[in-house]
């Protein structure tokens, strides 16, 4: 999830609707829905809409003003602390527009009895889609490659230096195998005649059953997959879960996927076992630090192929993320439940 940019000019921009029904409440949008989306909300509720801002502080300030009689909050990338929700005291919702809440202060809305939702399974296959593009760019050196073309350096046929190597029949090793691990393993094992294995918190009987897939502890899995694909969410468990001993653990000739959070790799860790030749290259969705700053080495890395967090970044994909995010919004302000959340049993429902 991305840590939202904010425009170099001093661009902002406030909404409101009417509030002439009396059932209608105040909904302040941080993260635009389309338009059509935008039109059913304002139908409903009234609705302030903050997007450009030069700074986080002016943007911090603007929140808070707007929150101090809000009972609703459509969000995604921004870290949203205790403090904000202190501002906030009739707020009664916050729709994240997507699954991972780990920028979320879950205890402090646990304890004002406010409903966090998000947007599970909605995403899922075009995030696995896009782990699988890394798996494939990575081994096949697809970006490294298709640059050499476009920098006019192909002069002659390609040869060994600039092999990649196979994907199909390879080891598959999915550290988390919820959702998108799943879907991911998937299409490895079913598209591509790749071995599965997996670390989870809790087994997968019915993946095990379908794929072919074993269960096996973390090292084991880090000292023999080919592939080596993160999808846990980031939590205190997982931060950093995979280090430099677990990088060290890895063959030389594996690869390291990131389709999760930044944080629970290693970044510098990371970087130094790829200058080292410790594997054989990574490919990164997430970074601890997003954008990217330019000056990562991680940006010039040959063997790297770096995304700008694009996970579930299609057309269709955010349109269907929004709506779910919209849904659960309108139901939880009725006081109905909604769609998706993670912490209903906490909510204090009001109608
Ligand atoms: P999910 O269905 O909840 O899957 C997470 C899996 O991780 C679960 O199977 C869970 O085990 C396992 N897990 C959790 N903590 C663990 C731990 N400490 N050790 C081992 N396994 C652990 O979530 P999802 O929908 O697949 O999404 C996963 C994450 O992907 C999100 O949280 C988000 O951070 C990231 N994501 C990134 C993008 C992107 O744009 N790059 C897009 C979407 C999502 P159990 O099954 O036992 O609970």
């Amino acid at each position: 999830m991305h840590a939202p940019t904010y425009s170099p000019q001093n661009v902002s921009h406030l909404e409101s609707g009417s509030a002439s029904l009396p059932a209608r409440l105040k909904v302040v949008v941080l993260k635009p829905l389309a338009e059509d989306q935008m039109a059913a909300l304002r139908k409903h509720h009234e609705v302030v809409v903050l997007s450009s801002y030069t700074s986080a502080e002016a943007l911090d300030a603007a929140l808070r003003d707007a929150l101090h009689d809000a009972h609703g909050l459509i969000s995604s990338g921004l870290t949203i602390t205790p403090s904000l929700l202190d501002a906030a005291p009739q707020l009664r919702v916050i729709c994240s527009v997507s699954v991972g809440y780990d920028n979320y202060p879950l205890e402090a809305m646990n304890a004002r009895g406010i409903l966090l939702c998000n947007t599970p399974d909605v995403l899922t296959e075009t995030t696995a889609d896009t782990g699988f593009l890394l798996i494939m760019a990575t081994a096949r050196r697809a970006v490294e490659l298709a640059n050499l073309v476009r920098e006019g350096h192909w002069k002659h046929n390609i040869g060994e230096a600039h092999f990649g190597s196979d994907v199909h029949g390879k080891t598959l090793g999915m550290v988390g195998m919820g959702r998108i691990g799943a879907a991911i393993a998937r299409r490895g094992a079913l598209g591509f005649g790749m071995r599965v294995q997996y670390s989870n918190a809790s087994p997968k009987p019915e993946l095990e059953a379908e794929l072919g897939a074993h269960r096996v502890e973390l090292d084991t899995l880090l000292e023999s997959s080919d592939f080596v694909c993160v999808t846990v969410p980031l939590s205190p468990e997982t931060e950093r879960l995979i280090g430099q001993r677990e990088l060290e653990k890895m063959s030389s000739h594996a690869i390291l996927i990131n389709i999760a959070r930044g944080r629970v790799v290693d970044e510098a860790a990371l970087i130094a076992c790829l200058e080292s030749g410790g594997i054989r290259g990574a490919g990164l969705d997430v970074f601890e630090q997003e954008p990217l700053p330019a000056e990562s080495p991680l940006t010039r890395l040959p063997q790297v192929v770096a995304l700008p967090h694009i996970g579930s970044a299609t057309h269709e994909t955010r349109h269907a993320m929004a709506q779910r995010a919209l849904d659960n919004l309108l139901l939880a302000l009725k006081g109905q439940s909604p769609l998706s959340a993670v912490n209903v049993s906490h909510w204090t429902r009001k109608g």
